[in-house]
């Protein structure tokens, strides 16, 4: 009357990525092959196709981080390019008043105080994109682009 020892549920892997591909490849089943060849969902949060037909999507993808991997794999060898969405967090200069709210939560040291000005720097080298500078910041100044 036991149970079967099943292996423990893999927790939901979630990520934001870019994708660009070219003209060559517009016509392959690209998406259709990550969720039947890698069982992940997908949500397409942006899709844009250029004047030459190459074509950018923002997709958050859900599965197991195995299957996440193989996936990216599979893009970057069929000649897409991929990058993390979640990278792509800048600070619009117009909004930031330099309060140093944000500088607290970085843990980075993407966001940091220069105290002999009282200016905020912020180097997107050491962001990690974690994005929560983006709700910390009352002045909506940190911003997320999808491009
Ligand atoms: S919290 Fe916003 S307004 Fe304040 S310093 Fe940071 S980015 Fe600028
Ligand atoms: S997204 Fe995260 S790592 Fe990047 S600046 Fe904001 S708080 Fe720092």
């Amino acid at each position: 009357m036991g149970t079967p020892a099943n292996r423990p549920e893999e927790a939901p892997y979630s990520r934001k990525i870019i994708v660009r591909y070219s003209a060559e490849i517009v016509d392959k089943p690209i998406v259709y092959r990550l969720v039947k060849d890698f069982d992940l969902a997908f949500n397409i949060l942006k899709a844009r196709i250029f004047p030459r037909r190459e074509g950018l999507l923002v997709l958050d993808l859900v599965g197991t981080k195995e299957n996440f991997d193989r996936g990216i794999q599979y893009l970057k060898e069929s000649g897409v390019f991929v990058e993390p969405l979640s990278k792509r967090v800048s600070r619009n200069m117009d909004r930031c008043v330099h309060c140093g709210a944000c500088v607290a939560f970085c843990s980075t040291d993407a966001l940091s105080l220069d105290r002999s000005t009282m200016q905020v720097h912020f180097d997107p080298e050491k962001c990690s994109g974690c994005e929560i500078c983006v709700t910390a910041c009352p002045a909506r100044a940190m911003e997320i682009n999808l491009l």
